[in-house]
């Protein structure tokens, strides 16, 4: 499932591409993904300048004048800038036509992902109570302290939610708890303000290298493949339950929390 670091990946690979383009057609091979496709998209966007390419937590907006077109990758969607007469394959579902004589293409197999309309100057209800970007100066020890008190919620349980702080997907979740020394069990509310510094600290470092890492695939990106990821050799506790840790040595532990998977080391993480 493509996380935050890729969804910003994305919007850096296509803001060079779409930003300052003229659409001249938008082509739905299908009315819906997760969600209808409302007709302002093909109504509206067409003949429009492509003000800009945002991202908000792991949504993607194409700004233009009268509104915003919302995109989100789901589980398994992608978006590529690629010349018009690219081969259209099974799971393409929409093409964006920009004046350069390329296509933006959305594909997406399994259809989780969605496209949707904003209206200029509206905010959609999907992006309302949302907290703040983990990489904006919005998130630091303190907001996350006073959010806390009196959460007996489990951290990763409270970090994971989207309207404490957007974009801290099980992957980053796990993985910033271990840099903190932080068990993911422990309670929200009982963690001290000098602790969720350490949190806050090891959430932007993570998130931030994920990006660049990312990055380093961007000059592939007209290419039909793969999305960039976390590697693997990376990764500390995330996907390696039964391992040894790579700082103590100690087995790590697995379990569920909120429903998800979770992994952590009982030495390192208290
Ligand atoms: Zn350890």
């Amino acid at each position: 499932m493509p996380e935050l670091p890729e969804v910003e990946t994305t919007r850096r690979g296509l803001a060079p591409h779409v930003e300052g383009r003229v659409i001249t057609g938008v082509l739905l091979r299908r009315p819906d993904l997760r969600w209808p496709i409302p007709p302002e998209v093909a109504a509206s966007l067409p003949g429009q300048r492509v003000l800009g390419v945002r991202r908000r937590a792991k949504y993607l907006l194409l700004d233009t004048a009268p509104g915003s077109a919302l995109l989100h990758l789901g589980m398994s969607g992608m978006l590529r800038v690629l010349p018009a007469a690219t081969p259209v394959e099974t799971h393409d579902h929409v093409d964006i036509a920009l004046d350069s004589g390329r296509v933006l293409r959305f594909t997406d197999p399994r259809r989780f992902g969605c496209l949707l309309w904003q209206p200029a100057g509206e905010t959609h209800d999907l992006l309302q109570r949302l907290g703040p970007e983990p990489l904006s100066d919005d998130f630091h020890a303190q907001y996350l302290y006073q959010r806390s008190r009196d959460r007996k919620a489990p951290i990763k349980t409270f970090l994971m939610d989207q309207a404490v702080v957007v974009g801290v997907g099980n992957i980053y979740a796990a993985e910033s708890l271990f840099r903190a020394g932080i068990a993911p069990g422990r309670a929200a509310g009982s963690i001290s303000r000098e602790r969720y510094a350490r949190l806050v600290s090891a959430v932007k470092t993570i998130l931030a290298h994920a990006i660049t890492r990312g990055g380093t695939t961007l000059r592939d990106f007209l290419n039909p493949d793969g999305a960039p990821g976390y590697f693997e050799q990376e990764l500390f506790v995330y996907g390696r339950e039964g391992e040894a840790c790579r700082t103590c040595g100690r087995t790590i532990r697995d379990g569920r929390m909120g429903n998800r998977a979770t992994a952590w080391c009982g030495g390192c993480q208290t």
